[in-house]
Formats: C-alpha cells, structure tokens, sequence
C-alpha cells in the first residue's frame, strides 16, 4: 500500500474569486480537461458508495463536494472549494487552513472588487501563495493592464504577467507566454482540448520584448546568480526561469499572473500547469503547530508533513444527510491513516472507526485504503467528529490549531409544528451544528424556546431551508432578533462583601475592584493591583473566572458584555472564614456595583454591505441607505454602468433588504453582508429589544 503520488506531486488549492467571476465555469472546464487526459484513480464498484450517490440524486440534493480530486501532468490536485458569498467568510477562513496554494480568479472587466480584496486579505493573513487568473479576457470592456493596476493599488500586490492576451473584448483570440514566446490558440471544435502553438503575431512583437524585458527584471531582483547572468546578457534558461518564478511565488514576492476565458475555452490548461510550476506541494509548507495533551506537552509541537510521523488531521467540512453517511473532510497533516483504523478525537476524546476513506473525483467517489500526509479525503465512519476537529493517532495525540469561528450575530427562535416533531427537529439541529460551527442551538431563559443563531439572515433562512426541505423537519420559526452585546462607557469602581457570622462558623469575602472601558472588540481584561496583604494569592484565578462568567450578562438587559477591563484594587480576608466561595460573591456583587455605576451601553452588530447597482436607481438606494443608519463609504462606478457601494449598516436594518433592493432596482441590484464590529446602539433606539438568552 505506497502513496499513488509522492508528496511533491500534490497540490491542495482552492480558487478564490468575487461571484459571478467564473470560478464553477473554471473549476468545470479544470475538471473536463484533467479527466479527459488523465485516467481517474482506481474506482472501487462497492455498492454502498454507487447507494450513496443514488440516494443523493434520489433526493434530488448534491452534497457539495468540499474538495474534488483531479490529475495534471502526473500530480493529484485537491481543488478545495472556497465559496464566494461573503455572508460565509468562515467558509473562506476554513478552506485558507487547509489548502496551500491558491488561484485567485479576477474578471477582465470587473477586475478586483470589494469582496475579493476581503479575500484576497484573508489569504495575506494564512501566507497562501497565490497565482493569478484573469478571465472573461473575452468580454467587452476586458482590460488586462487594468487588472494588474488594480492588484497594484487594492491589494498592493506585486503581480507579474507571465501571459499577455491577444486582443482583448471580442477581439481576443489567444494567449501570448512571455517564457516560451509562443502564441497559443484553443480549437474551438473539441471544446479547447487542444491549442497550437505558433509565432508572435508581428504586430505584438514590440509589446511581447516589453513584457519579457519586465519580466527578465523581476527575475533578476528574485536572484542574484541571475542578477548576474541576465546584467552580462547571458542567456537565462526556461528551467532556471521557472525554478526562480516558483521560489518567489512561494515565498510571496510575486504573484505570476495569466489570462484567458474559461467560457470559451481559452487559457485553462497553461493555468493547471501553472498550478504545478508555482503552487506549493504539502512539503513546500511550513509542518503544521499544534499542542499536546499531556501537561508536560503544552508548548507547540510541529508535525512534518511525512507519511512515518505520528497520525494528525483536521476535519474542516462535515457533510451531513438525513440518509446517507455523514461525511468528514479532513486533510491529513502528518503520517497515514487506513482503513477501518480507530482514531482519536482530540477535542472530544472519543475513539472512532474510519470505516472508509472516499476521495471525491469529477463524478464519482474513489475508495482508498489509506490517506497519506497532505491527502485531502472524505471519511465516513467519525459519528462524532465536528468541523474544526483534530482526529489524530490514539498513542500520540495532537491537538491542531482550530479554525477561529466569530460569533452568531443573529437569532430566530424555532419550534416543532407538533410536539411529535420534536426529536427530529433535534437530531437534524445537532446535524447542523456539526457541520457548521458558527450556527448554535440555545434556549431562551425567558420563554424556553429553541433558540437557533448564525451569522446573517441569509445564513439562517438557508439552514432553515434545509432543515425543513432537506431533512423534513416540521418546524416554525419566528422573527429574526439581533445578538446585542453590552459594554460600560465610563469607569467606575466598587466594593463587594460577603460576609456571615454564625456562631460555628464564619464566611468573609471582601473585593474592591475598578472597571474602564476597553476599545471596541477588545473583549476582556483582569488585572490584579492587590498583594497578598489584602487578597490571598490562591483565591485570585477564582476571583478572574467568577469576573470573566459575571461578563456574560450584562446590566442592562442580559445580553453578553464584551470590552471592559476590570482591576483588583483592595480586599480583605479573614484567617479562618475566606473561601474561594466567600470571594466569588464578593468579586461577583463589586463587579456588578461597579458596571451598574459605569454608564452601561447596548451595543448591536454593524454588518458591512457591498451593493452592485444599476446607475439609474443609485440615488434611491442610497436614500434608502441613510434611512436604515448607514454609513456610506464608498460608492463608485465599477463597470459600463454599475454602481458599487460600500457602506456599514446595523443588521437590524437589513432584515429583509433581499425583497427590497430588488423592488428598488427592478430585480438588478444585489449586495452581500459580512459582519464588521459591534457599536452603540442609538439611546432614541436602545429600550424594548429582545428577551434574555442564553447560549
Ligand atoms: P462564479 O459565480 O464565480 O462561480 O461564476 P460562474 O462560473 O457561474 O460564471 C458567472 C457568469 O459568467 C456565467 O454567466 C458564466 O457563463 C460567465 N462566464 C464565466 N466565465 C466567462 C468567460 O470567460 N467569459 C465570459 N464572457 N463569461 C464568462
């Protein structure tokens, strides 16, 4: 049982683009062109997995693959999907974790917009090395030059053409390689299977030394030895170029950038071997951090990304069905994992069966018996395992590092239609949850209804969605209520005492503590001023967590606290009557004294709204903007005549805005919503919002 593949000849990528870009139009054409030259893997005619995709397409449902596996030039590429709405930013921020390179695909017209420099951002932070594809080179108003500014001045990115189109708009015939010096043009008969390769056309010549002459330079900087070579006029060799290219793509210098039309046809398999030149394979990257579990083992270990190592991996997607198996990506960091092998989940302690281990191609599922370091698979068999799990060697336990999941901003209670209904509503909730860690279920303390939260409007109505179409639940849901927070707007200190004499025994605790407000989104902070004169040493890490639980209810209405620092500035105790106990109520009752006296503040979700626009209903949205507590930031003319505007607006002023842009556009406008930060809530608007809950 040998890997298919040496690791070198593994890329794990994701495509990263705006919607509407070209990114399944790509993805088809890498998946057509990949399988029709290269044999897929070996697929086992096991009719549990033949069950699996019947019973999907039955349902009419497609499980979407989080990662399809396809070949190029003797390399097994994961494409890992990346979704483009940012309204699922934490899908973005999950599939960064787990991939090692990226395509990042811009429209020829478009170019870089709001949401791919989100992205693109995103992708700075995890040190993604990036290529770059310009699309849609066939459409009028496409603008290569144009794009490369843009990536210049939004991203401040330092892009080099390795291509140059051949006509742009309608004109675009094909694509110029600035290495090879050859014009490439696709056959438009077999669906751009097949490209000749011919001279420059004349007229391109000059252009062509330009871009090569800018192209030799950026080399030149990357490499002294071929600062050198390229100063003397010595030649530089195509593998040398490559071999340079490759290296600063990996370290980010530079980010190649080619061209075409994925609808056409045209550009897509110099991309895919772009992919192998410049993308990392799983051992270009750095070994994977995590933590043990042993005391002792509480600093960082690292795992290399080697077949031989202890076993690690983490889940980043759990598919779940009402009727087929649930399925959990994973990718493998380090070691191997077989077939019907118990591992160990880390977060849960569990111990589960691997009972198969799928990779999922174009069309069909391939069984394997084992997943090697840096494999990208599907597992079938971890009933337990959640996304963000680490699922590791039982003897040698790591814990990796988890994505970072925000908070839901956003709730709707959720009952059965009848009480029979009731478990099934709780399974399929539970299904969910395991899927999507930023969907949670809770129970409202007043009124003891289902609480469901998630990260916008259009988050939980998909999730409702499915429950009730995809899994059959019977279930109502009510109106949809903002997560406040609450916070303090000035300082204020306080004194709390827990003091009782009986005649057998005795309880005294006494906590003088200071509150101030922090900065926005900077959570909580303790600090200790007293000495052991005043406080025992031992009881202050309870004192810190009694604070750090007293800050999930907030003085004005219950909702959770956030950006407050609080400071132990006195106390007392008694010999023989303090206890922790003693001293939690007394830091308990001060920091309460001490919010209720600091000007308490509601603070509520500010979501950031990207709106595309038709120029002739601008203005009106606009108005309608300013109406809902808008902030406009930025609103601009992007293609022939659309608007984009940029703008900060309150969730609660966005719940149904789907309906109503459309009404205000004539069904042309769109907009997409991400969440910012959390400020204050008007005082005209603060009073009469929702009832506790708890999470
Ligand atoms: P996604 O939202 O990024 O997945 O984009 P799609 O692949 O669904 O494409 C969005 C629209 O752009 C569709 O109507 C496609 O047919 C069109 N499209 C995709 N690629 C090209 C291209 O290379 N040229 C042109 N003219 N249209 C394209």
């Amino acid at each position: 049982m040998a890997r298919e593949y040496p690791i070198e000849n593994v890329r794990n990528i994701g495509i990263a683009a705006h919607i509407d870009a070209g990114k399944t139009t790509t993805t088809e054409r890498i998946l057509f062109y990949t399988g029709k030259k290269h044999k897929i893997g070996a697929v086992d005619d096991g009719t549990a997995e033949m069950d699996w995709m019947v019973q999907e397409r039955e349902r009419g449902v497609t499980i979407t693959a989080a990662a399809t596996t396809c070949f190029w030039r003797e390399h097994a590429i994961h494409l890992i999907d990346t979704p483009g709405h940012v309204d699922f930013t934490v899908e973005v921020e999950r599939s960064l974790r787990v991939l090692d390179g990226a395509i990042a695909l811009f429209c020829a017209v478009g170019g870089v917009e709001p949401q791919s420099e989100t992205v693109w951002h995103q992708a700075d932070r995890y040190d993604v090395p990036r290529i770059v594809f310009v699309n849609k080179m066939d459409r009028v108003g496409a603008n290569f030059a144009r794009v490369l500014e843009m990536m210049k001045e939004r991203l401040g990115a330092n892009p080099l053409p390795l291509q140059l189109p051949i006509g742009e708009g309608t004109d675009f015939t094909g694509v110029i390689d600035l290495v090879t010096q050859k014009a490439m043009h696709w056959d438009t008969e077999d669906l751009g299977q097949t490209y000749t390769e011919v001279e420059i056309p004349s007229e391109m010549q000059d252009e062509v030394a330009q871009a090569r002459e800018n192209l030799f330079e950026s080399i030149a900087v990357e490499d002294d030895a071929l600062l050198e070579k390229y100063l003397s006029g010595e030649e530089i060799t195509h593998t040398e170029v490559l071999a340079c290219l490759r290296t600063a793509t990996l370290r980010r210098s530079l980010i190649p950038v080619f061209c075409g039309s994925s609808l056409k046809n045209q550009g897509v398999q110099p991309l895919l071997d772009a992919v192998i030149d410049f993308l990392p394979s799983p051992a270009d990257v750095p070994p994977i951090e995590g933590t043990g579990l042993h005391s002792d083992q509480k600093n960082k270990i690292i795992r290399t990304a080697d077949d031989t190592a202890p076993m690690s991996a983490l889940a980043f997607k759990v598919a779940s069905h009402p009727t087929v198996d649930k399925l959990v990506y994973c990718r493998v960091y380090s070691g191997t994992l077989k077939r019907g092998e118990v591992v160990y989940n880390v977060r849960s302690g569990k111990r589960e069966r691997v009972n198969r281990i799928l990779q999922m191609h174009a069309n069909k599922e391939a069984v394997s018996d084992a997943a090697y370091a840096g494999d990208i698979v599907a597992l079938v068999g971890l009933k337990q395992t959640k996304t963000g799990d680490t699922v590791a060697d039982q003897d040698e336990p790591i814990l990796l590092e988890s994505i970072t999941f925000p908070d839901p901003v956003i709730s709707i209670a959720i009952e059965p239609e009848r009480a029979s209904d009731a478990d099934m509503l709780e399974e399929t909730l539970e299904k969910l949850m395991d899927e999507d860690p930023t969907f949670t279920v809770g129970i409202d303390k007043e009124t003891g209804q289902r609480i469901i939260s998630g990260m916008g409007e259009l988050h939980l109505e998909i999730l409702t969605d499915r429950m009730i179409r995809e899994f059959g639940v019977k279930a109502r849901v009510s109106k949809l209520q903002v997560a406040y927070r609450e916070t303090i707007s000035t300082a204020a200190e306080a004194r709390g005492t827990h003091i009782h004499k009986t005649d057998e025994e005795g309880i005294y605790g006494d906590v003088g503590l200071a509150v101030e407000p922090l900065e926005r989104g900077e959570g909580f902070q303790f600090e200790d001023e007293t000495d052991e004169t005043q406080i025992p040493r031992q009881y202050i890490p309870f004192i810190e967590k009694t604070l750090e639980g007293a800050m999930g209810t907030g003085p004005r209405i219950g909702y959770p606290m956030q950006d407050v620092k609080v400071t132990l500035t006195g106390g007392s105790f008694h010999p023989s009557d303090s206890s922790e106990v003693a001293f939690e109520a007394a830091a308990a009752l001060a920091f309460e004294n001490a919010v209720r006296k600091a000007n308490p503040l509601l603070l509520e979700p500010i979501m950031r709204i990207h709106i595309t626009v038709p120029d002739e209903h601008v203005g009106k949205v606009i108005g309608d903007l300013n109406a809902r507590r808008a902030q406009i930031n930025e609103s601009t003319t992007q293609d022939v005549s659309i608007n984009v505007i940029n703008a900060f607006i309150p969730l609660s002023e966005t719940f149904q805005y789907t309906t109503q842009l459309r009404s205000m556009t004539q069904g042309r406008g769109a907009f997409t919503l991400e969440f910012s930060h959390y400020d204050v809530v008007p005082q005209s608007l603060a009073p009469g919002v929702n009832p506790v809950l708890s999470a």
